[in-house]
């Protein structure tokens, strides 16, 4: 297949729908019948990346193998796919003005006035189609952030009603997802949000080849019928997304609705084989049909939002369901933990989980967690800032440096056991600035580390400034904390561990990011079997 295909899905009436969702569903069905199939989103905020957005902005930042610090959606493009993101598959406005003001700069645009029509959209257009003319896709899924209609949108929608048409005919469609509200009072589902929706995208001079319509309750054909007619649909092509109780379910409904076999009419391309979700049904099976129960706390301090976690959460589903076992992550507040409540608060769980997170807020809290976890032996994982916590803690009640910290916290401490790297303290700009993206990783045999990986080599993600300091190193060997993973080119401890415990672990990297259905990630499924354990036996 020469030519790669280009379906673009935008979103109306409301926000929050699950394009991201709906665009890795069908990726997964048509990837599953043998297309070579990517993802990418763009994002209208201003903002280069997301990297420096507070979480509860718009949930977790997500973090590819190339550094890039991108929307969570690329992590359920990942999940679902188990194809590595990159840089690429996230642009947003901020990127697309920089670049154009950049080459404004060096005088690329030949003293033309800049305006966003044509050189706003042509970078759009450029960037749709670098993933496409990479050759290594036959299908191109582009997920148009934000709803139809949005003052920001617009050089989007018009990027991709230029880009249908330059793409030709088959070559380039649009799938747009809207809500159809049931009405609780009339006993109705209502279609007129949806005709508004579809008439703004035409307004825009984009027709909906296909329109999903996110609902509570079933369709009927007399509906599907209407909407078709009254949003110049074939009826085919009005596909059902009802709500679900697992997003994982999504792909199977989206087959019975036939979403890829009408994406693939539309661009005029083979059904090929029946998609083989064997494996991905698999997993629905032992996630739905679990045989233990388990109470994980996830300590943070974002905790009210639940998408500032996302991929620790779905690294859960994934690890449950690898050991057939509902996991209940139970969230808690760190803000709100102390010596003499922790105690209270932990003592039902079956492990513990202390998250990444940036600042001083919350972090007395998380230090109290992990010397209740170690003193108890309750199964303890600690990612990123977590780890770091892990450090200060053994560093302050068991070598007895009391004021020991992370310079991050307190740039004064004598005992500063998490310290900047050399190569950070000149760095003033705080966007992409991070330890970013793969790094490569060596563990020491015989350790619980290597135990769960199974091997002595790793790459995982990064996203943070601060490290281990090397200094204290011996001293908290010595003690009986272990640094069971170093980075084999700068000798930074990326992975720490205690001995005498039935499972603690602490990492400098974010495992969370790479854990997919396909593949959940060990750490996870290791954590979740000792927790089991631990509740069996203890
Ligand atoms: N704030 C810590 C650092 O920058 C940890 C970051 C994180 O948990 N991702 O090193």
């Amino acid at each position: 297949m020469n030519q790669t295909k280009y379906i673009f899905v935008t979103g109306g009436v409301t926000s929050s729908l699950g394009k991201g969702i709906i665009a890795a569903s069908l990726a997964k069905l048509l990837q599953a019948r043998g297309y070579r199939t990517t993802i990418q989103k763009f994002d209208p905020y201003i903002n280069v990346d997301p990297g420096t957005l507070n979480p509860y902005e718009h949930g977790e930042c997500y973090v590819t193998d190339d550094g890039a610090e991108t929307d969570l959606d690329l992590g359920h493009y990942e999940r679902f796919l188990n194809v590595p993101t990159s840089q690429a598959n996230n642009v947003t406005t901020g990127r697309v003005y920089l670049s154009v003001i950049e080459k404004e700069r060096r005088g690329e645009f030949l003293g033309k006035t800049v305006q966003v029509v044509p050189h706003i959209t042509n970078e759009i257009k450029e960037r749709m189609q670098l993933l496409g003319r990479s050759g290594d896709y036959d299908i191109v899924i582009t997920e148009i952030g934000g709803t139809v209609g949005d003052i920001e949108s617009l050089p989007y929608i018009e990027s991709v009603r230029q880009l249908v048409w330059e793409l030709g005919e088959h070559n380039g469609i649009v799938i747009h997802l809207t809500l159809v509200p049931y009405l609780a009072a009339a006993g109705e589902l209502k279609t007129k949000p949806t005709q508004h929706s579809v008439k703004t995208l035409m307004e825009s001079g984009i027709k909906a080849d296909i329109l999903v319509c996110r609902t509570e309750h079933e369709l009927s054909q007399d509906l599907r019928q209407k909407l078709a007619l009254f949003c110049n649909v074939k009826k085919e092509a009005v596909i059902q997304s009802i709500d679900a109780s697992t997003i994982y379910d999504v792909p199977n409904l989206m087959l019975e609705e036939g979403l890829d076999k009408v994406a693939l009419k539309k661009l005029d391309l083979p059904e090929k084989n029946t998609p083989d979700l064997s494996q991905w049904n698999e997993f629905l099976h032992k996630l739905k049909n679990p045989k233990h129960e388990v109470n994980i706390g996830l300590v943070g301090k974002y905790v009210e939002l639940q998408d500032s976690y996302k991929s620790i959460l779905e690294a859960f589903i994934h690890a449950g369901a690898a050991n057939e076992t509902k996991v209940n992550v139970i969230s808690i507040h760190s803000e709100y933990l102390d010596a003499k409540t922790a105690d209270e608060q932990l003592k039902d769980l079956d492990g513990i989980l202390v998250a990444p997170g940036f600042g001083g807020r919350g972090i007395e809290g998380k230090i109290e967690t992990v010397r209740y976890a170690r003193e108890n032996n309750i199964p303890f994982f600690g990612i990123c800032l977590g780890m770091q916590m892990a450090v200060i803690e053994y560093s302050r009640n068991v070598l007895g440096y009391a004021d020991a910290n992370s310079t991050e916290m307190n740039e004064g401490t004598t005992h500063p056991v998490i310290s900047i790297m050399e190569e950070q303290k000149t760095i003033t700009d705080k966007g992409g600035t991070m330890r970013l993206g793969a790094w490569k990783c060596h563990i020491k045999e015989n350790s619980l580390a290597h135990r769960i990986y199974g091997k002595t080599d790793i790459l995982e993600r990064h996203r943070h400034r601060y490290e281990f300091n090397g200094d204290y190193l011996e001293a908290l060997e010595n003690a009986g904390l272990k640094a069971s993973g170093i980075n084999p080119d700068t000798g930074l401890v990326e992975i720490v561990e205690l001995e005498n415990h039935p499972f603690f672990i602490g990492v400098q990297y974010h495992p969370e990011y790479k854990s997919t259905v396909a593949n959940p990630h060990p750490l996870f499924v290791s954590f979740v079997a000792a927790a089991v354990k631990n509740k069996v036996c203890c």
